[in-house]
């Protein structure tokens, strides 16, 4: 008889979970999309969740994962659809997209700039989120929804033929109260309505919200991707 890992274990709970979110929002199951997030996770980690059928991993340094590959090409991982979903800075934006299926955290004219040349050269495609900030906390990164930055940028975008932005992510303000996050999520899912009003031609598609302690309120909120770390591989080490 196989054995049922952890990793396999957590995974049907979260499964359960996101169904019945979805049960009560009234939307179907095909419309949430489960990201597992491998950070400070070994390779053989991303292999686990593959080999149980999460192909979309998240990783949140180019280093990391860039440290990591090797070991997962030796692995024969090679079908995995793998996203930045930290914060990159313009001088990486090269290697991030070469190593990355996609950039889930740009936040900047000037990332996307660089973005948009590192994609033309590899000579394929780059999907983008822009990361919308929602609390006033600092150290948090983000484009503010009302501010020009986000504007300019999004003017911009059809300039950037190399990027196709696929809609907008956002990581909550630090607070265990699930209402500040409901409200985060429902905030997120206004912006992105009404830009997708006033940028007819761009795809704002996409809803990245919700982590292991909020998920389900995501799912309720109208999330398409949820990233999930610590309900899928357990407690990460402390730095
Ligand atoms: C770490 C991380 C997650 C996963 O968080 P958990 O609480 O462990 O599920 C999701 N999104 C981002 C951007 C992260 O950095």
């Amino acid at each position: 008889m196989e054995t049922v890992t952890a990793f396999q274990e957590n995974l049907a709970r979260i499964e359960e979970c996101i169904h019945r979110a979805c049960r009560r929002a009234g939307r179907p199951r095909e419309a949430v999309r489960l990201m597992a997030v491998s950070k400070t996770h070994p390779a053989e980690a991303i292999a686990e969740a593959v080999a149980a059928g999460v192909t979309l991993i998240g990783e949140n340094r180019v280093q990391e994962f860039e440290s990591k590959r090797p070991r997962l090409t030796e692995l024969g991982i090679t079908n995995a659809e793998i996203h930045l979903i930290g914060h990159l800075q313009s001088n990486k934006s090269t290697r991030a997209a070469e190593l990355f299926s996609a950039i889930d955290t740009v936040d900047s004219l000037r990332l996307a700039q660089r973005l948009n040349d590192a994609a033309g050269k590899l000579g394929r495609p780059l999907p983008i989120l822009i990361e919308i900030k929602l609390s006033s906390e600092p150290a948090k990164t983000g484009l503010d929804p009302a501010g020009p930055d986000l504007r300019t940028l999004l003017q911009r975008l059809p300039g950037l033929a190399h990027l196709r932005l696929r809609g907008l992510m956002t990581i909550p303000p630090l607070d265990d109260r699930p209402e500040t996050a409901r409200a985060s999520f429902h905030t997120l899912r206004t912006v992105r309505d009404t830009l997708a009003q006033q940028f007819p031609g761009l795809d704002f598609s996409e809803l990245s919200m919700g982590m292991s302690g909020d998920f389900e309120i995501a799912i309720e909120e109208g999330s398409t991707l949820i990233r999930i770390g610590t309900a899928l591989f357990g407690e990460r080490p402390r730095p």
